[in-house]
C-alpha cells in the first residue's frame, strides 16, 4: 500500500526515483509525486492519477537535484487530487508518508493554533507541518524529526528531505515497512526491496518503531527514544529481471501462468526428494489443542481451505475469522493453541494486528508468508515461506496457490504426527500434491474454453459462484477475483445454502459458476444446480471427466479439468476460476493489474 522511495545520489535523482516508483506502482496508484533539492530549495512535481501523469508533468517541467523523495499514493484521508498528492512540503521540509496518522485531527488543531497553514486534506501533511514547526523553533533537522515522530500515533513509514541539507535524508517506520539500501556513495529508502532491486542488493530491513538518518556515507539507526540501534545489512536475492512481463499482456496473466512453477518451487522447499518426506520446522503437533486461523482477502480463503484440511486430515479443531474482525474480538483461547496466519506481504496491518493479539494470548504463531523479511516474519515463532516470487498484479493468483501448497504440507505433517493419518494415506496425498504442478499446467491449457465462458460472464450484472465443502472457498476466491478486476458484482454461496435465500436472485441474466468435481456431495450439488436451472439460471461448470458425464446434460458450458486426488482439488480448481476473472476483465477492458480503488499489501486498517 503506497510506495515510498528516497534517493541520496550524486547523479540526477528524478529518473532513479521515477523508475523505482514504477516498480512500486502496484502498491497504490491514485496519485504520485517527487520532491528534490534544487540549489538547496525544495521543489516538487505532483499529479493525480497514474504515474504516467507525473511522467508527463516531468517531461514538460523537468526536476533536477541529486537528493529526492517520491511517492505513489493510496488515499486514506482526502480525495486523490494533485493537491493531496505527496510529497507534502513547506519551505523547510518535504515528506512522503505511508499509513494513517490517527491523531491527525488533534495535531492539525494544535498546528493551526501555532500558525501553521494546511494546504491539503490529508493526515500526512501534519507530519510536514509538525517537523516544520520544530525547525522554525530552532531544532536541527534530526531533533525536529525525532520530536515529531514521537508525537505521531498510528501507522507510518516516512521519508523526509530538508532544505539546504544536500547530504541528509531521514526515514522512519512504525507499523508500515521501510527499507534502507546501501549503494556506492549513494543511499536509498524504499517501501520494499523490489523498489530498490536494480539499485542495490545491500538492504537493511528497519525494525518496527525505528528511524534512520542517511548521508551518502551510510546510515545511523535509532529507536523512538533516540538510542542508537543496530540494523544488519543483508544481501537480497531479488533480481531486477523478476519484474518484467515476459511477453504477457499483464502481470496477472504472467503470474497465472507461473502457478505450476511456484507450486513446484514451494514443494521443493518442504519435500525431501530422496526420502519423499515433508520436512517442516519443528512444531509439536501432538500437544496442540486448537488452531486459530486468520487472514484477509484471498489469503482468508486459503485459510478456509486449510481449515477443511486440518479438521479432516489432522483432526485438529480450527477456528477461523477474517483478521480485521478477529483482532477486535478477544476470543477465549487455549494455552496450547496455535495462531495460523497467512499473508503474501507479511505487512497486512489487520493480519499483523491479529498476530499480536494471538501472541499476547500465548498462542504459538505460525505464519505462511511470501515475504520472509516482513514484520510478520519477525514476530512469528515459525515462518513457513511460500516461494511465489514477486507478485505485481494487485489481485493475487500465484501467491494464493503457493499458500495452499504450504497449508497442504502442514496438514499432512500434522495428520501423521497426531496419529490421524496413516503413512499410506499421507503418502498418497503427497504424491497427489507432487503431481499438482503438471495438472495445473494442463488446466492452464483450458484458456480457450474459459474465454468462451468469460463472454457470458462479462455481460452479466451479477454472477453467482457455487461450491461445497473444501471447494466452497474456491468459489469465494473466484467471486472475489471477478469483483476485484472486472467490477462485476459476484457472490459465492455454499451450494446447499442457495435455497435459503440467494436463489431469489436467479433469473436468465445471472450466470451461475460452479466448481463441482465428482466426489464430495456431488449428487447433492447437482441437485442444487438443477434447482437454479429450474429458475432460469445459466449454469457454467468446472468439473472433471466423470462429473462431466452428468453435468454435460444440464449445464450450458462445462470445462473439464484433469482428474486429481480430492485432497488437492482446491489447488487445481483455483486456476480456472482466477483465469475466468482475468478473461472477463479483458473483455470489459478494465485495468487488470491495477484495478480501481485497490492496492497491494494493505498496511492500513
Ligand atoms: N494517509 C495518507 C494519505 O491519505 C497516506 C496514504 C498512503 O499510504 O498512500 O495521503
Amino acid at each position: 500500500m503506497c510506495g515510498i522511495v528516497g534517493v541520496l545520489s550524486n547523479q540526477s535523482a528524478v529518473p532513479i526515483i521515477f523508475e523505482a516508483l514504477r516498480r512500486l506502482e502496484y502498491r497504490g496508484y491514485d496519485s504520485a509525486g517527487i520532491a528534490t533539492l534544487v540549489n538547496g530549495s525544495i521543489e516538487r512535481r505532483r499529479a493525480s492519477g497514474k504515474l504516467d501523469n507525473l511522467g508527463e508533468i516531468l517531461k514538460k517541467n523537468a526536476l533536477s537535484g541529486t537528493v529526492g523523495i517520491g511517492h505513489t499514493r493510496w488515499a486514506t484521508h482526502g480525495a486523490p487530487t494533485e493537491n493531496n498528492a505527496h510529497p507534502h512540503a513547506t519551505e523547510r521540509v518535504a515528506i512522503v508518508h505511508n499509513g494513517i496518522i490517527e491523531n491527525h485531527e488533534a495535531l492539525r488543531k494544535e498546528l493551526e493554533e501555532a500558525g501553521q497553514i494546511f494546504k491539503s486534506d490529508t493526515d500526512s501533511e501534519t507530519i510536514a507541518l509538525l517537523v516544520d514547526l520544530y525547525l522554525k523553533q530552532g531544532k536541527s533537522p534530526k531533533d525536529a524529526a525525532h520530536t515529531a515522530l514521537n508525537r505521531l500515533e498510528g501507522a507510518f513509514a516516512i521519508a523526509m528531505l530538508f532544505a539546504n541539507e544536500e547530504n541528509l535524508m531521514i526515514g522512519a517506520r512504525h507499523g508500515a515497512p521501510l527499507i534502507v539500501g546501501f549503494g556506492e556513495s549513494e543511499m536509498f529508502l524504499g517501501s520494499d526491496s523490489l523498489a530498490l532491486a536494480p539499485l542495490t542488493r545491500r538492504i537493511a530491513y528497519m525494525p518496527d518503531g525505528s528511524w534512520v538518518v542517511l548521508t551518502r556515507k551510510g546510515a545511523d539507526f535509532y529507536d523512538l527514544e533516540g538510542r542508537s540501534i543496530d540494523c544488519p545489512i543483508q544481501i537480497t536475492a531479488l533480481m531486477a529481471g523478476a519484474i518484467g512481463k515476459d511477453g504477457y499482456r499483464h502481470y496477472m496473466e504472467k503470474e497465472l501462468n507461473e502457478h505450476p512453477v511456484v507450486i513446484g518451487q514451494t514443494l521443493r522447499r518442504f519435500v525431501n526428494p530422496s526420502t519423499h518426506q515433508i520436512e517442516l520446522p519443528e512444531i509439536d503437533f501432538t500437544s496442540i489443542s486448537r488452531a486459530t486461523v486468520t487472514a484477509c482477502g484471498s489469503a482468508y480463503y486459503a485459510g478456509m481451505i486449510g481449515r477443511y484440511w486440518l479438521e479432516e486430515y489432522a483432526r485438529l479443531p480450527v477456528d477461523i475469522d477474517i483478521a480485521s474482525e478477529l483482532r477486535y474480538r478477544n476470543p477465549p483461547l487455549d494455552k496450547n493453541g496455535i495462531g495460523l496466519l497467512i499473508s503474501q506481504s507479511g505487512e497486512t496491518a489487520d493480519t499483523l494486528g491479529a498476530l499480536r493479539l494471538l501472541k499476547n494470548a500465548g498462542q504459538h504463531i505460525i505464519s505462511v508468508l511470501n515475504c520472509e523479511h516482513s514484520t510478520m516474519a519477525r514476530e512469528s515463532d515459525t515462518v513457513l515461506g511460500t516461494d511465489a516470487g514477486v507478485e505485481i498484479a494487485v489481485a493475487t493468483t500465484k501467491a494464493f496457490s503457493a499458500q495452499l501448497t504450504v497449508l497442504a504440507c502442514l496438514t499432512l505433517v500434522a495428520g501423521v504426527k497426531r496419529g490421524n493419518l496413516t503413512n499410506e494415506t499421507a503418502d498418497a496425498c503427497l504424491s497427489a500434491l507432487l503431481d499438482v504442478p503438471s495438472r495445473v499446467a494442463e488446466a492452464l491449457q483450458l484458456q480457450p474454453a474459459i474465454q468462451e465462458m468469460a463472454k457470458i460472464v462479462a455481460e452479466a450484472q451479477t454472477v453467482i459462484y457455487l461450491g461445497r465443502g473444501i471447494l466452497f472457498p474456491v468459489a469465494m476466491e473466484g467471486a472475489l477475483k471477478l469483483k476485484e478486476i472486472s467490477y462485476i458484482h459476484a457472490d459465492a454461496y455454499a451450494a446447499g445454502e442457495m435455497k435459503h435465500g440467494p436463489i431469489a436472485l436467479i433469473d436468465p441474466t445471472v450466470p451461475i459458476i460452479s466448481v463441482v468435481p465428482l466426489g464430495y456431495l456431488f449428487d447433492k450439488t447437482v441437485s442444487n444446480l438443477q434447482e437454479a436451472k429450474a429458475r432460469g439460471g445459466r449454469l457454467l461448470v468446472f468439473t472433471d471427466e466423470k462429473g462431466a458425464k452428468t453435468l454435460k446434460g444440464i449445464a450450458e458450458q462445462v470445462v473439464v479439468l484433469p482428474d486429481v486426488h480430492p485432497f488437492v482439488s482446491p489447488i487445481l480448481y483455483t486456476v480456472p476460476v482466477q483465469m475466468l476473472a482475468y478473461e472477463a476483465a479483458l473483455i470489459k477492458g478494465t485495468d487488470v493489474d491495477q484495478p480501481r480503488n485497490l492496492a497491494k499489501s494493505v498496511t492500513v486498517e
